[in-house]
């Protein structure tokens, strides 16, 4: 029997109508380095059409064409999140931290129509300009370019165009069609993988609708109209995690960053706007936290009701240290570009003590109830949610990639990540607890096998971390002729501090089992990271490789 429920299209269109209205007062403001310059979400939807007509009426964009933005987190960056997917063109986020040649290669192999840039973006765009195919026709410079800047432009074969110029005076309303088909793309996003070139995942306007929806909830971020959101996490790394479009939906104003990323700026930025939920990788938060407490009394931070940290491993020291210290809560999720990004988020289950939460809380959290998970073991079978059976995590929902995207005109593309029965295979490796709490060890490329057993790289990094005098520190597997791998640990040592590396293996040594301590040991001026802010594992093994690493090696034989 069929339902007898209307069938409504689930639309980035809806979110754009409903927040410009029922919402219109909220604010979307840029940071520009000294003061926020705000924008009434009204204002916000009415350029949004007005950028549509740009798009459409002059520079002919129609149909599924993709356009492209290569902007940081700002005000024109959510208009262009607003009114390409609403009328029906597919937005097309470029990770401004790619290397040169990924970046002509993802512009390519989505076959961009147009490209929107902040001016102070153009020195990465125009060295690319020779490697672009002719599919890019337009290039709309955002922000003040001067004629040195738009000079960049000159061997470009289309047209470049102002973003103000170009939408003045246009109707500020536009017939965006509610009838698109919700399974359509609405965005791509590509990975920011460090190997092979970076996949292109396409998530329709369902599963950002569903997404958006799952955001807002109370067992996820939980935001309303009375939130200042500062999206830290760039709009080009997975939408900032749905960020744009959950705050349109509900009405929580938005305060953009821009480029001023930087611990100093964030945290003036934080005391004078006083935003209530901020989002970011464990990066950030390891730089903003070493300003705050060189800096007693400087600033206020206490607005941050909630912080959502991500991407990679949260320290459990990072945490604490901030509830403890600074009075905020670190929420911990996990999830990647595959997964739109939101998988689990690490709420504690109701009722329980803020010691009783504690362990909760450091885990990668709970799946929401459109997202299944399993743990798949070596062998290939699934294994039991006890918290102890490890495995690769593989996930199935609504807003799960299930391919990657082909290339304009190709089919997608299914490999090893898509499992023949409609599982993503995440690389990541861990546990599900009996109550759905997951555990991540590892990637798998990461996982250190040593004598036959699995040593966690994130368990050895987390536990130096919780050293007052280490900043970060990052541990990998390299070879050993007797265990086949062990773990070489790198660590940035704070200013001033006097931890030797005898001392930081003696403080491991209470925390972990004796046979998994690393033998080797460098410090290092920071570890190296990838386009997105996380820990550049493979970078650091080939340095190693190629020795230009200084190592020591300490209690060699105390492994047996
Ligand atoms: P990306 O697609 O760039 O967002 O990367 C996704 C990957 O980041 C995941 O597969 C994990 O390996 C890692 N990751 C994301 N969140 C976490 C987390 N909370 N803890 C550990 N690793 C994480």
């Amino acid at each position: 029997m069929l339902s007898t429920m209307q069938d409504v299209p689930l639309t980035v269109g809806r979110i754009l109508a409903h927040g410009s209205t029922i919402h219109g007062r909220s604010t979307v403001t840029t940071w520009d380095g000294q003061k926020a310059v705000p924008r009434s979400f009204a204002e916000v939807g009415a350029r949004a059409a007005q950028l549509a007509h740009a798009l459409r009426d002059e520079l002919g964009v129609t149909g599924d064409q993709r356009v492209a933005t290569l902007m940081w987190n700002n005000t024109e960056h959510q208009e262009a999140y607003l009114a390409i997917p609403s009328m029906g063109a597919v937005l097309h986020t470029l990770n401004l931290r790619l290397p040169p040649q990924q970046l002509a290669f993802i512009i390519n192999h989505a076959a961009d129509h147009t490209i929107l840039v902040n001016s102070s973006l153009l020195p990465l765009l125009a060295p690319l300009l020779p490697q672009l195919r002719p599919t890019l026709r337009h290039i709309v410079l955002v922000g003040d370019a001067g004629d040195a800047a738009a000079a960049q432009l000159d061997g470009f074969a289309g047209t470049v165009h102002h973003y103000e110029e170009l939408i003045a005076d246009r109707p500020t309303s536009f017939p965006f069609p509610m009838d698109l088909d919700e399974r359509s793309a609405a965005a791509l996003c590509y990975t920011s993988g460090t190997t092979g070139d970076p996949k292109g995942v396409a998530y329709s306007h369902r599963s950002m609708y569903l997404h958006c929806m799952q955001v807002v909830s109370a067992e996820s971020f939980a935001f309303t109209d009375a939130d200042l959101i500062l999206p830290v996490v760039p709009m080009f790394h997975v939408n900032a995690w749905g960020i744009p479009y959950a705050a349109f939906m509900v009405g929580a104003s938005l305060l953009m960053p821009d480029r001023y990323l930087q611990p100093q700026p964030l945290a003036t930025m934080i005391t004078a706007e006083r935003p209530t939920f901020s989002a970011a990788v464990p990066t950030i938060w390891t730089g903003l936290l070493g300003e705050l407490d060189a800096n007693p009394g400087r600033y206020d931070v206490s607005t941050l009701r909630r912080v959502v940290i991500g991407g990679s491993a949260c320290p459990p020291s990072l945490m604490k240290a901030f509830e403890e210290r600074h009075g905020i809560t670190l929420i911990h999720a996990w999830g990647m570009t595959e997964t739109s990004p939101l998988g689990s988020v690490s709420l504690p289950p109701g009722g329980l003590s803020a010691e009783e939460a504690w362990p909760y809380r450091l885990t990668q959290g709970r799946f929401p109830a459109s997202v299944q998970v399993r743990v798949i073991g070596p062998d290939g079978t699934p294994m039991p949610h006890d918290g102890s059976s490890a495995g690769e995590i593989e996930v199935r929902g609504p807003w799960i990639a299930a391919a990657y995207y082909g290339g304009a005109g190709n089919p997608p593309e299914l490999g090893e990540k898509f499992s023949p029965d409609g599982w993503l295979r995440t690389g990541d490796v861990g546990t599900v607890s009996e109550d759905g709490y997951l555990t991540l060890t590892d990637r798998s490329k990461d996982v250190i096998k040593s004598g036959g057993e699995w040593i966690s790289s994130v368990e050895l990094e987390n536990e130096l971390m919780a050293h007052p005098d280490v900043l970060e520190a990052a541990v990998v597997a390299v070879p050993d002729e007797r265990w086949g791998e062990r773990p070489l640990a790198t660590v940035v040592l704070r200013p001033g501090a006097q931890a030797g590396f005898a001392e930081l293996r003696a403080f491991l040594a209470g925390r972990i089992a004796h046979w998994q301590l690393p033998e080797r040991w460098s410090v290092v001026e920071s570890v190296p990271k990838t386009s997105v802010g996380k820990f550049d594992k493979k970078v650091i093994r080939r340095e190693y490789a190629e020795g230009a690493l200084d190592v020591t090696v300490l209690g060699k034989d105390t492994t047996a």
